[in-house]
């Protein structure tokens, strides 16, 4: 892939503005721990929270479309490939049924999104009558989650994830995220 074809790509993330209500960091806590329960969850859940894709292009966040050495979905000509970052990378070989992926998939609506807002009521951790989507999770993205200037990866913000590094030309620190730590691959 070349670098001037990129702007022929479509793009899976959205630049509109999106309407969703971003998530507290308590109610992600408690999403998670539902998620516990399956790894199909879980696996649709950090996809769209950690890479921030619409909900449109879960299908092709699969283990078939995955290239490994790049850690990319790569899935058809003209569609700009997805990144995904090593917390993705560590759930892939755990749903490596596809079928059951595609199907959880397909019913995001009506099975996982109907179902976690009672779990989390019963957590007392969102008002009644909160209904949750897959746009509240973009929006928490967005609001939780950064692209590191040295790989473009994005990575939530958690500590671990994020390191300070210092460059020769450099005075300060730079944050970069801990796997490429400021160094580009291939350099
Ligand atoms: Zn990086």
């Amino acid at each position: 892939m070349f670098l001037h074809d990129l702007s022929k790509f479509i793009s899976h993330k959205k630049t509109k503005k999106t309407n969703g209500t971003i998530l507290s960091l308590p109610q992600i806590s408690y999403i998670r721990k539902y998620n516990e329960g399956n790894v199909y969850d879980e696996y649709m859940f950090e996809v769209l929270f950690q890479l921030g894709v619409q909900k449109k292009y879960l299908k092709y966040c699969l283990p078939r479309y995955a290239d490994f050495a790049s850690k990319l979905f790569v899935f058809g000509e003209g569609k700009e490939p997805i990144k995904y970052n090593n917390l993705v990378e560590e759930l892939l070989p755990k749903v490596l049924d596809e079928k059951i992926l595609e199907d959880k998939i397909k019913k995001i609506n009506h099975q996982y999104f109907s179902r976690l807002p009672d779990y989390l009521l019963d957590k007392k951790i969102i008002p009644e009558n909160r209904k949750l989507n897959s746009s509240d999770i973009l929006v928490s993205h967005q609001a939780y989650c950064f692209t590191c200037p040295g790989c473009g990866y994005e990575f939530e913000n958690v500590a671990q994830n994020w390191v300070l590094a210092k460059m020769k030309f450099d005075d300060q620190p730079r944050l970069f995220c801990a796997q490429c730590k400021g160094v580009p691959s291939g350099n």
